[in-house]
């Protein structure tokens, strides 16, 4: 496993990029989805999509402090109810806003065998997918703050990173 270079929306075009389907499980994928966790983790963040590492893959990893997700092609199916709260990004350094997001969704992916699964995911893991499935579509939760409610690191309260 290594640590891969976090993207930056600066100087990073390619988080602008729709990230392409994986066709095949193999092992770069797998090797990519054990990098993911471990820079999550270094960066101590909640959640990593593959072209915060720079690769258009639709991967992504996510741990919402209660256990570690890893998701290929993730598509939400189902989403339910609405929450509005701080998020932040760790492709968006020091800056935090109020985002609306479903309540809850219902997510269907591959697992790292390739088979597929089905997630449901409530409160922060609902927000943590769909932030993450955002970044595989080039979006960016700056895009979908609230107006007024954008603030730098020095007066936000810490929200979770992904
Ligand atoms: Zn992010």
């Amino acid at each position: 496993m290594a640590l891969r270079n976090i993207t930056n929306y600066q100087n990073d075009d390619i988080l602008r990029k729709q990230a392409r389907e994986v066709e095949i499980v193999n092992n770069k994928i797998l090797t990519l989805l054990a990098d993911m966790v471990e820079t999550m983790y270094a960066a101590d963040g909640a959640g990593l999509a593959a072209p915060q590492v720079g690769i258009l893959r639709r991967v992504v990893v996510i741990d919402d402090g209660t256990e570690l997700i890893k998701l290929i092609n993730p598509v939400i199916v189902e989403a339910h109810g609405e929450q509005q709260e701080m998020e932040g990004c760790l492709s968006v350094p020091g800056v935090y806003g109020q985002v609306k997001r479903p309540m809850k969704v219902i997510v269907e992916a591959l697992d790292e065998k390739g088979l597929p699964v089905h997630i449901e995911g409530k409160g922060l893991l609902a927000r943590a997918l769909c932030h993450e499935i955002d970044h595989l579509n080039g979006i960016l939760f700056i895009d979908k703050v609230l107006p007024g409610t954008l603030v730098h690191d020095d007066i936000a309260q810490n929200p979770a990173k992904k």
